[in-house]
């Protein structure tokens, strides 16, 4: 499925396997939160990270401890099962740690460098270059990423100079923009200058207003074809993250740009870190871009819904297709694309349950105590009782079974 623009063309860049850009599905990938140089806690994070659905995984590698982890990790995740690609996070010495931990240089798929804080003055593109001389050497591809809150200061310094030798000077948003942009793609030019291959680069600029941007991926978009990563940076917590990040990913990727996505939210104390690569897929899911997960479509309840069975019944559901993804996946291919209505009365129930692909429209207050249940936009029965969660259910199960055939088995037929 298309987005709303065709997709910006790009390089296609291996991750290890994983084809970030060129047209290839959008990447959905996340980083740990764990202390890195404890490899059980990051190996089980990155692994429940992936097994969440992330297809790259991101770990800080910010000192000797943690270099020194790195391929304990990768052995220890390859021994969980799990072959998810792990990149390098990189800021301030990552020229040493990688010099001084090949094995780890090696282990790693990909190098995340912040070329606003490879080194000062004349270090900046020493260190820079070693940093992308070590991924050639080894094979690796680098995801070359700028952040405001680490802005290359000597960029935006003399950016602010020309600007202010202009008649009219731009605001300072306008020249932090553009130094963002400038920033990514002179150490693209310095890389490859390096003699690091066009197509071994990504390329993100990330900030935390949602306007900003989409204005510094729409100008990084225009300067060439790199692929892209796109994040919303510092998004925040819970729902504002959530929304924010959703909001700058979704008016980006509807214009074609972005390869593979990040989203930044702050899990709550003791939350789930997957919850990030949750949304990631949902953002794509709800723009039509890939699918992951069935969709249940339930209606907001009003008035005619007083008692809770009807969100009850909702959220059971939503928990049970989840559930039952990890076996229905391997067993049913397309079955992510199957769509559940469940509804809370007759004003729209049945309409919208002949949309789906199955659907059950449940009795408001004062209705007759039936549910009925719609299979491919025609009424297929009437549930009433007690048990109308597992009996819908059963029926779910039984969609799943018929519509996703196992492979060598049956084909459907519309019965
Ligand atoms: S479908 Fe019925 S219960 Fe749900 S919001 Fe509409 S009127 Fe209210």
């Amino acid at each position: 499925m298309e987005t709303f623009r065709p997709r910006r063309a790009s390089a296609a860049v291996d991750v290890d396997g994983v084809l970030v850009g060129g047209g290839h599905p959008i990447v959905v990938q996340s980083m740990t939160n764990t202390d890195t140089a404890d490899a059980d806690a990051t190996a089980l994070q990155v692994a429940r990270l992936a097994n969440a659905g992330s297809e790259l995984v991101r770990i800080t590698v910010n000192t000797e401890a943690a270099a020194a982890a790195v391929p304990e990790i990768v052995r220890k995740v390859h021994g969980l099962g799990v072959a998810v690609p792990i990149v390098g996070d990189f800021h301030y010495n990552g020229h040493k740690l990688l010099a001084e931990y090949p094995e780890t240089a090696r282990a790693l798929a990909k190098y995340r460098i912040n070329p606003g804080n490879v080194g000062p003055g004349r270090h900046h593109d020493d260190h820079f270059s070693t940093i992308v001389r070590i991924a050639i050497d080894n094979g690796k591809p680098v995801r070359i990423g700028v952040n405001w809150g680490s802005l290359d200061q000597a960029v935006l310094a003399e950016l602010m100079d020309a600007n202010a030798r202009l008649a009219e000077p731009r605001d300072s948003r306008e020249v932090m923009i553009e130094a963002m942009v400038e920033s990514a793609i002179r150490s693209a030019e310095l890389a490859e200058s390096t003699g690091l291959a066009h197509d071994r680069i990504i390329l993100s600029a990330k900030v935390s207003g949602v306007r900003d941007l989409v204005e510094v991926y729409r100008r990084l978009a225009a300067r060439g074809d790199y692929a892209l990563h796109l994040g919303l940076t510092e998004a925040g917590m819970g729902m504002k993250g959530t929304v924010a990040s959703t909001a700058g990913l979704s008016l980006l990727l509807a214009e074609g740009i972005g390869d593979t996505i990040r989203v930044s939210i702050t899990p709550q104390p003791g939350g789930d870190r997957t919850e990030e690569v949750a949304v990631a897929q949902q953002v794509l899911q709800s723009l039509g871009i890939r699918s992951f997960l069935p969709q249940v479509s339930s209606c907001p309840g009003c008035g005619r819904t007083t008692s809770t069975y009807f969100q009850e019944l909702a959220s059971d559901i939503q928990t049970y297709l989840r559930d039952q993804m990890p076996v229905w996946r391997e067993g049913h291919p397309g079955v992510e694309e199957l769509r559940v209505a469940v509804m809370g009365c007759v004003v729209n129930g049945p309409g919208e349950s002949k949309h789906a692909d199955i659907g059950i429209s449940l009795p408001g207050t004062f209705e007759d105590p039936v549910a009925p249940v719609f299979v491919d936009g025609a009424l297929d029965r009437t549930l009433r009782g007690d048990h109308i969660a597992d009996e819908f259910k059963a029926l779910l199960d039984g969609y799943v079974e018929r519509r996703f055939p196992r492979a060598g088995a049956a084909t459907w037929r519309n019965s």
